[in-house]
């Protein structure tokens, strides 16, 4: 007998993309930041100070290198935005401002009135209904064994696509936004509640963001939830690592703070990590690696939630790259999220098929370990859910109906894909109220899980 053996080919070179992170002194192409040496630019304090907290601001940074045209863009679509403005030294240096339409980085940060969509018909502010799983201010207990405690409400950055738009930044001519506790006083109340609940295993410490507390809060906070005997496992949440990744190397005590959380923890038995928020393998430089070092070498175990970016993440071939970019770094992507229905920003959701088409093929790309799970946090509250794991999804009218057992039985829970990604035909049927009525009230009674969890507008 024969045996035929498959000898694998050399890898492309293509295939060590992932490796090449940016080099040098990236940011000295911008106008405003060519006089600034590598000392100045790693230091956390002149990031902090330098990031652009006004639309304003950040056009006066990047008039000199975009056109006409593109600033117009942006100032008017900063006027309609709901979210405030904060983007950091680090992001506007990492933006090809050769093309800031299709750029990645841009498309996160920066809104462009040109490319603003209609929302879809469904969609609401609190559209994870947060607001009602929230015992007391500041904290939102959904799941059985785990809650999420939003100590702040401030970022070191602003994301167009925050999902807690309804509460995180200043203000906006659009928002008023709902308070968070946001002082230590304030925090005894989650605590305390924390504590009632034996349940409570595991926290997720988010915001916010965990970067802008600080070290002394790090540590009180930490140390508050690991007197509390059940509390087993924390992860601190912060968008920091992917666009101010310096702080980790520059600010020592805020380091130190959340190492002797995570050694204390160890002592007693507990997991406190770290999780971050990469969505462009371009975020991802040589400063990067340097501060994931450091996080490596304090064993500091660190995983990835993304979100799904129509043009930032949304190919096989781009996420591919940011996954094995992220394993390079000992980063461990742990999830992709399907971007939450917000307001304002329609021209980055994308279809639950493209996330299920993406998610085959990063599959076997590389560790299983390092494979993330595609999720829907299910609108209204039914929580994360497997892509893959809908019900029934009517891909012709963008219509994905999922259950969640343990967590809100007997109820059915929709999304629905942006309308501008469906046929012309299926376009037109949105246009008319009753039909879309009756193609939800279809796709619920096909999934056969129970009443919708209603999510009006
Ligand atoms: C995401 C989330 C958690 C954590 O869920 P995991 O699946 O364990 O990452 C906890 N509480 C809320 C409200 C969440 O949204
Ligand atoms: S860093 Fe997180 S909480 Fe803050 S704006 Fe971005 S997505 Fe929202």
């Amino acid at each position: 007998m024969t045996v035929t053996t498959h000898l694998k080919p050399p890898a492309a070179p293509g295939q060590f993309e992932y490796k090449k992170l940016k080099q040098g002194e990236f940011w000295r192409h911008i106008p405003a930041y060519a006089e600034i040496d590598e000392a100045t630019f790693l230091d956390h304090l002149w990031q902090q100070r330098q990031s652009v907290k006004t639309a304003d601001e950040l056009l006066a940074t990047i008039r000199d290198v975009c056109s006409a045209d593109f600033y117009r863009d942006a100032e008017r679509g900063f006027r309609q935005a709901p979210m405030a403005v904060r983007v950091s030294p680090y992001a506007i240096s990492l933006i090809d401002w050769n093309d800031p339409v299709n750029d990645p980085i841009r498309r996160q940060f920066i809104p462009l009135a040109s490319a603003s969509l209609p929302d879809h018909p469904r969609l609401t502010l609190d559209s994870l209904h947060e607001q009602q799983d929230s015992p007391v201010p500041g904290l939102v207990h959904r799941y059985v064994d785990k809650a999420l405690f939003l100590p702040l409400n401030v970022c070191p950055v602003y994301c167009r696509f925050c999902t807690r738009s309804y509460a995180i930044g200043p203000d906006t001519e659009n928002v008023d936004k709902v308070a968070l506790a946001k002082t230590p006083k304030q925090w005894q109340d989650a605590f305390q509640y924390i504590a009632g609940r034996p349940e409570l295993e595991d926290i997720v410490i988010s915001g916010g963001d965990v970067y802008q507390l600080s070290p002394k809060n790090v540590e009180f906070i930490g140390n508050s939830l690991l007197d509390i005997p059940h509390v087993r496992r924390m992860r601190f949440a912060t968008k920091g690592p992917a666009i101010m990744p310096m702080k980790l190397i520059t600010h020592a005590e805020w380091l130190d703070a959340l190492t002797t959380i995570v050694e204390r923890g160890r002592t007693l038995g507990k997991e406190v990590v770290l999780h971050t928020h990469f969505n462009a393998p371009e975020e991802i430089t040589w400063i990067t690696q340097n501060a994931m070092r450091l996080l490596f070498e304090r064993g500091i175990f660190t995983r990835n939630q993304s979100v799904l970016i129509r043009g930032v993440n949304d190919t096989p071939e781009r996420m591919q790259l940011l996954v094995k970019r992220l394993g390079h770094v000992n980063v461990h992507p742990y999830y992709v999220y399907m971007h939450d229905m917000v307001k304002g920003v329609e021209d980055l959701r994308t279809t639950i098929a493209t996330a299920i088409d993406t998610e085959k093929f990063v599959r076997g790309s590389t560790a299983g370990f390092n494979t993330p799970t595609f999720v829907c946090d299910a609108p209204g509250g039914g929580g994360k859910r497997d892509v893959h794991s809908y019900e029934y999804y009517d891909r012709e009218n963008g219509i994905a109906v999922y259950a969640a057992p343990s967590v809100k039985p007997g109820k059915a829970f929709v999304y629905f894909d942006p309308i501008d990604r469906l046929s012309p035909d299926a376009q037109s049927r949105w246009r008319v109220p009753g039909i879309a009525d009756e193609m939800i009230a279809g796709a619920i009674r096909r999934a056969g899980v129970g009443e919708q969890q209603l999510v009006l507008a």
